[in-house]
């Protein structure tokens, strides 16, 4: 009983700690009293944490000098080069890196050329890792600081276990490709959906911040949604919620990679575009297209059209399941051609719903291609930055 009572107690201290090292990390810089006044916790249990996490180097005392008076206060500041995390992003033919520090702000970036399809996920994962130590050494940073990678990667992740179940993308299938990281270099990692990255990543630091209900819907070399609901990604049962392109739109459509006919997938992502295109013109890649489609070249604007009107569907239908404050439309396809998301604003009145009309925002992606990498450090922050996971712990 007694160890019991002693468990909880460690678990209320805990909590509080992570409370107040959050508090800091958000309204940073901050006072004591500032703090005294948020948490209502007296000033002495907020003056015994703070030197904790003073000690523990995760925050420092900073000075700083009100206006008017001239009198200093001291403020409580989080220390960026406590910890580090790096993030990637994993798509078909590049991997794109970022370290983060504690203040979540990426210090470091670095690109590079791969095709997944051409080497095993072993030498991809060996791959990665040297490029990671690269960067550390790069910067300075020592390896033992670096308390978690996160990995973002197009398909269906088991995230728990660390495991690429299936991606069509990458041509991996049952890869437990957490685990090869971390046997490499000692260092926790976790994998994840690159649209689920990418919809934290939006949600923490893009342009869903302050919003609870978005759906981000992602469009390039295929099509996927993923949704934050009161600030949580909405994961599904075997994290595979938003799996939209293989939605039936026409079961008598275009034969899917999938086996199947009439997926969304086939009237809408790049391939689909080029496929369509190849019926009129010998086109290789979806710039031609759209180069056509701008010097009002009819074929390709029909093409383009279409493309509009499918996606204003999609988020029609998106709406009518969620009924979201935002949608992002984000992925290479937008990003390249920002007139697509023009043309779904014309066909709207004629897909959303009326109900809907006014009731939701649509917005492209504010981070683009960095959102992976920030969403993916973030998220690896979320899963091993000190006193992380505090608050599951205790539920
Ligand atoms: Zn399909």
């Amino acid at each position: 009983m007694k160890k019991i009572m002693k468990q909880d107690q460690d678990v209320t201290k805990q909590h509080n700690k992570q409370m107040i090292l959050d508090i800091i990390k958000k309204q940073r810089p901050i006072s004591r009293a500032e703090i005294a006044k948020i948490t209502r916790m007296s000033a002495t249990s907020i003056g015994r944490f703070v030197s904790e996490l003073c000690e523990e180097g995760l925050i420092r005392e900073t000075e700083l000098t009100s206006s008017g008076v001239g009198r200093k206060a001291i403020m409580l500041d989080i220390e960026p080069g406590a910890i580090y995390t790096i993030g990637v992003d994993m798509a078909k033919k590049r991997i794109s890196f970022g370290i983060m520090d504690f203040s979540e702000a990426i210090i470091a970036q670095h690109r590079m050329d791969h095709k997944t399809q051409d080497s095993t996920p072993e030498e991809t994962a060996e791959l990665i890792c040297n490029e990671m130590e690269g960067m550390l050494k790069q910067t300075g940073i020592p390896l033992e600081k670096v308390v978690g990678i996160g990995i973002g990667m197009p398909g269906v992740i088991n995230y728990e276990r660390g495991i690429v179940q299936l991606s069509t993308t990458l041509e991996w299938k049952d890869v437990a490709f957490a685990s090869l990281i971390e046997k490499r270099l000692q260092i926790k990692t976790v994998i994840d959906n690159d649209l689920k990255v990418k919809i934290l990543s939006e949600y923490l630091y893009g342009s869903a911040k302050g919003s609870n209900k978005t759906a981000l819907i992602g469009i390039g070399t295929g099509i996927g949604s993923a949704l934050i609901i009161n600030g949580e990604v909405f994961r599904g049962g075997s994290n595979s919620a938003g799996e939209l392109g293989h939605t039936t739109l026409d079961p008598n459509g275009n034969l899917c990679e999938c086996g199947k006919r009439g997926c969304l997938q086939t009237y809408i992502d790049e391939n689909s575009l080029i496929m369509e295109a190849r019926r009129v013109k010998d086109v290789s890649d979806v710039r031609q297209v759209f180069a056509a489609a701008r010097n009002e070249e009819r074929w390709a604007k029909e093409i383009v059209s279409r493309t509009a009107l499918y996606l204003g569907i999609t988020i029609n239908n998106i709406v009518c399941m969620y009924n979201p404050d935002t949608v992002i439309v984000s992925g290479d396809l937008v990003e390249n051609y920002r007139e697509i998301i023009d043309l779904v604003e014309e066909h709207s009145d004629q897909v959303i719903w009326e109900p809907f009309k006014g009731k939701f925002r649509v917005i492209p992606s504010e981070l683009k291609g960095e959102a992976i990498v920030m969403g993916a450090g973030a998220l690896a922050m979320q899963h091993f930055a000190p006193l992380a996971g505090t608050w599951a712990e205790e539920s």
